[in-house]
This record gives C-alpha cells, sequence and structure tokens, in this order.
C-alpha cells in the first residue's frame, strides 16, 4: 500500500538525526485516514487494509524501505535559546515523491521516546492529535500553505498530562521538516558545512525553481555567496505571505519558535494554536505565552525575528566577509517589513472585494478592521457577511456588532471604492465569498469533538466537523451551527500545548 521510499534526509551524514525505530503500542487502531491525501502522495488504496494501516500508522510497522530517523534541532523557545531540541516523540520514516512529482516527508508523531525526548514520554495524548488533525486540514483548504494530516491511530494506552488521556500517534506529512532550528543546531555547534548541507537541501526541495533567477540579481557578486543570499530571500518571502494568510484569518499560532518556523514557508505544529472570534490585535491564547510575545498582532514580527536568527547561520556562506555579509542580511531582514506590508494589503484588499490597487485602501481596511474591534464583532463572520451589505440591509451583518457607530461610517466609505471597481455587486459579493471562508475550526467545536472522542469513544462529532470543513467557503445547508461563534458559556480564551 505504501509509495516507494526515498531516503533524501537519512542519506545526510549521521549528525543529522538519530537513528530510531518507532516504539510499538499495545492496541492500534486506526481513527481517521485522509483517503484523498493518500491518493495524491500515491498509495495504492486498492490494497488498503485498516488493520495492516494501522500498524504502520502506530508505527508497529515500519513499513517497506522507510529508515526511521529522529531529526537533529535547536531552536529559541520563547526567545531563549535550546541547542538540542530535536524529534523528542517524533520519527521521520522517509521521503515519498507525490503525485506531482514533489518530495514529501513522512513523520508519526508521538511515535515514542528518543534520544531527543529529554525525560519526556515521546507520546502525545488523543486530543492534540485530532487538533492538529483537524486544523492542519481546515488551513490546507483555506489555501494555507500547511503540514497535513494523513492518519490518526489511538494505541490503545494512556498517556498523562494535566489528566491521563487516551494515548495517539498522527501521521504527518510535510514538504520538509527543515526548520529555521535545524540550522541554528548547526551553527551553534561551529558546523558550517552542515549549514551549507541544508542550505543545499532546502533549495534544491523548496527553491530550485526560483533559485536561477534570483541569482541574477546578484551579478558581480561571488556566484556561491549570491545562491546563499537568494536562498534567505527565498524564505523570507514565503513567511511573508503565509503569516499575511494567517493574519486574513484571524489565526494565532501560539508557539512561534525558531523550531517551529519551516524552511519551506509551511505552517507547522499546532499546539495551542486558535482563530480569533471577537477581533481584537493583542488576543494571545495559548496558557504559557505569559507576555503574550506570541499574539495575533506581533506574528509577523516575530517572523522577522526567526529570519534574523535564520540569517545569522548563513552569514558564513553569504559573504566570507562578516562585516558585508551582516549589511546583506540586515538588508533582506528588513525588507520583510514592506515585504509582509503588501502581502497582507493583497489578502486585505481581496477580503474587502477590490482587485485595484488604490492609494488610500491601507487606510480604508484599518478602519473596518477598528470598527470591529470597537463592536467586538466575529471577525470570519463579519467579513463573510459582509458581502451581504452589497446585496440588500443584511441584518445578519450588523448583529454581529455590539456597537456599529464606527462601522456606520464605514460603510458608506467602502461602497465609493467599490463604485471605482466597475463590476456589478454581485461579482463582488462572489469574489468575497470565494476568500472569505464561512466555516473555521472554531474552537468550542474542536474542544466539543474531542471530547466525544476521548471521553466516549464517539469519532462521529470529528468526522462531521472535519467534513465541514473541508469545504470552508461553500455554504452548506443544515450546517449553520458550525459557522457561528461560540455561545457566551462555550466561549474559550486559553488553548494548552497538552504535549
Ligand atoms: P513542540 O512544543 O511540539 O514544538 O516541541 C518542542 C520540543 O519538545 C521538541 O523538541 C519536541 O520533540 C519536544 N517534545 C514535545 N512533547 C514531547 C513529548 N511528549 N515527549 C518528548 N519530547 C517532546
Ligand atoms: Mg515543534
Amino acid at each position: 500500500m505504501f509509495p516507494e521510499f526515498t531516503l533524501r534526509y537519512a542519506r545526510l551524514p549521521e549528525r543529522f538525526f538519530e537513528r530510531f525505530d518507532p516504539v510499538p503500542v499495545p492496541a492500534p487502531r486506526l481513527v481517521a485516514f485522509n483517503r484523498a491525501l493518500a491518493e495524491a502522495l500515491g498509495f495504492d488504496l486498492a490494497a488498503f487494509d485498516e488493520a495492516r494501516a494501522a500498524d504502520w500508522f502506530a508505527g508497529n510497522a515500519v513499513p517497506a524501505g522507510a529508515e526511521p530517523v529522529a531529526q537533529a534541532y535547536a531552536g529559541h523557545q520563547f526567545g531563549h535559546f535550546n541547542p538540542r531540541l530535536g524529534d523528542g516523540r517524533a520519527v521521520l520514516l522517509g521521503e515519498v515523491t507525490d503525485r506531482e512529482g514533489r518530495l514529501c516527508d513522512i513523520q508519526l508523531k508521538g511515535a515514542g521516546m528518543t534520544p531527543f525526548s529529554r525525560g519526556a514520554d515521546g507520546r502525545a495524548p488523543l486530543g492534540p492529535v485530532l487538533r492538529e488533525y483537524l486544523v492542519s486540514e481546515a488551513m490546507h483548504r483555506l489555501g494555507v500553505p500547511t503540514t497535513r494530516a494523513l492518519a490518526a491511530v489511538t494505541s490503545g494506552e494512556q498517556v498523562f498530562r494535566r489528566v491521563p488521556e487516551p494515548g495517539a500517534v498522527l501521521t504527518r506529512v510535510a514538504s520538509s521538516h527543515l526548520r529555521v532550528g535545524t540550522f541554528q543546531y548547526f551553527a551553534a555547534r561551529g558546523d558550517q558545512e552542515a549549514v551549507r548541507t541544508l542550505a543545499d537541501l532546502a533549495i534544491e526541495r523548496h527553491y530550485s525553481q526560483l533559485h536561477p533567477q534570483l541569482l541574477e540579481r546578484e551579478e558581480g557578486d561571488d556566484e556561491t555567496s549570491g545562491r546563499y543570499l537568494a536562498f534567505l530571500e527565498a524564505v523570507a518571502e514565503r513567511q511573508a505571505a503565509l503569516v499575511a494568510k494567517w493574519m486574513g484569518l484571524g489565526f494565532i499560532h501560539g508557539v512561534m519558535n525558531t523550531d517551529n518556523c519551516t524552511i519551506s514557508g509551511e505552517t507547522i505544529d499546532y499546539g495551542p494554536c486558535a482563530f480569533m472570534e471577537a477581533y481584537s490585535p493583542t488576543m494571545v491564547f495559548s496558557s504559557i505565552d505569559e507576555q503574550g510575545r506570541y499574539a495575533y498582532r506581533n506574528q509577523p514580527w516575530l517572523a522577522q525575528w526567526n529570519l534574523a536568527r535564520l540569517a545569522e547561520t548563513l552569514l558564513p556562506l553569504i559573504d566570507p566577509d562578516h562585516e558585508s555579509a551582516v549589511k546583506k542580511a540586515t538588508a533582506v531582514i528588513e525588507a520583510f517589513e514592506p515585504r509582509y506590508e503588501a502581502e497582507w494589503l493583497a489578502v486585505m484588499r481581496a477580503k474587502l472585494g477590490l482587485t485595484r490597487e488604490e492609494e488610500g485602501d491601507r487606510e480604508l481596511v484599518e478602519a473596518l478592521l477598528a470598527a470591529l474591534e470597537a463592536g467586538r464583532a466575529d471577525f470570519t463572520l463579519a467579513f463573510r457577511r459582509l458581502s451581504e451589505v452589497t446585496q440588500e440591509n443584511a441584518p445578519a451583518f450588523h448583529e454581529l456588532f455590539e456597537n456599529d457607530g464606527a462601522l456606520q461610517e464605514w460603510l458608506p466609505r467602502w461602497r465609493e471604492r467599490l463604485a471605482r471597481e466597475g463590476v456589478g455587486m454581485e461579482e463582488i459579493a462572489a469574489r468575497m465569498n470565494a476568500v472569505n471562508p464561512l466555516y473555521i475550526p472554531r474552537n468550542h467545536q474542536v474542544e466539543r469533538v474531542i471530547a466525544a472522542a476521548a471521553e466516549h469513544d464517539d469519532f462521529a462529532p470529528f468526522e462531521a466537523l472535519a467534513e465541514v470543513l473541508a469545504e470552508p467557503f461553500t455554504e452548506q445547508p443544515g450546517r449553520e451551527s458550525y459557522a457561528l461563534s461560540a455561545p457566551p458559556a462555550e466561549r474559550v480564551f486559553r488553548t494548552f500545548c497538552g504535549t
């Protein structure tokens, strides 16, 4: 059933990983399987056997051709550097080539204690596994670059966190698991050769098309130095685009540590993440983020901070002359700000139904956000129902606002601006509904389905929610409740890593 493995990472020098076989679990049971993704990855589903699949996705059997490794990485966690984190509970089976010819990592998360576990149990509770499954797949459907979820199994044993919970293993698919922290691991050891190997691997896997054009701009430079500066710039571009998408969806990652910042530009590690309901730019969910470091509005600047940490690891490759390397890298890091601002404005323009670019657009967007904040309006529904204002009175839109003074001033400005788009209101509404989702993984819904699964072994609510989230932009009759914000008693303000 498994497609053929290519061992790209496991063929790097031994210091990049620890060989490690997943630790078998007592009673693997497949509780979720992503058939569409499996097909895209080239799995042979005609040969699908549920019991065998459960063994593979639990780590009780290693598929032919895989060579499991735990990857080495370091990371800044909440600003503090840890030189050795690594996969403490994850194992990379190897890479497979998907139907479009791209290499994808297949990783089991929750596969037991590895040499990087640092005293923790190497396991994952079912709750966080289902949360990552739902949210990562929802993000994919929302058009956000992300790791994917291929399968979830329960292990038949309990793991102990705040309370005992059923244990589980998630099969995660990523275009790679290279992180800023992977580069930091080797840079902190002064291993420049390894940093170069990693950069070359990352360019090969993620930036091979971009790279020739980017090099041209570096004319006159030594060829090699131009390559790594171009690489840094390319990663910065992807991160700017990624965070702009998060911001446009009200998504708060919650743990933007450098080990959770991918080189590919995919979202990774759905721990205490959440989608905002009432709009508030200072919103923080994660229970461990006491300083509000990873608040909604800080996310772009944290991505930039993480990129600066990546830049530091690349300095000797960018230019043998340290001062000159710093100058070049700094220019790239500083360019992140206007790059991000442009990405963000593009996202927000689209949310307002605008395709033309005009001078006052930024102020228009900011004024709407201020109105949302003043009215404590649900971020997702406000943008979604704004399209109704193009057609009629839109009471459902207005009732999202506790007070709509600022909004009343804003609406005529927007109407005036829309008139200059030169298309009919129906077309504007259709454009808006294609980018403003109706269904997002709302915290109370996610927690409800996790509770049913973990406490009552009932996975039907999980499956129903996953199905709704697969079509986030399409109105689904009979499923209205999934679109609504949490009733007061069910509001979630704190999320937990639960690792
Ligand atoms: P995360 O918070 O998932 O990004 O993980 C940060 C670090 O802690 C990584 O090195 C993980 O491998 C490690 N880690 C998290 N949870 C566990 C666990 N249950 N057992 C072992 N290591 C863990
Ligand atoms: Mg992590």
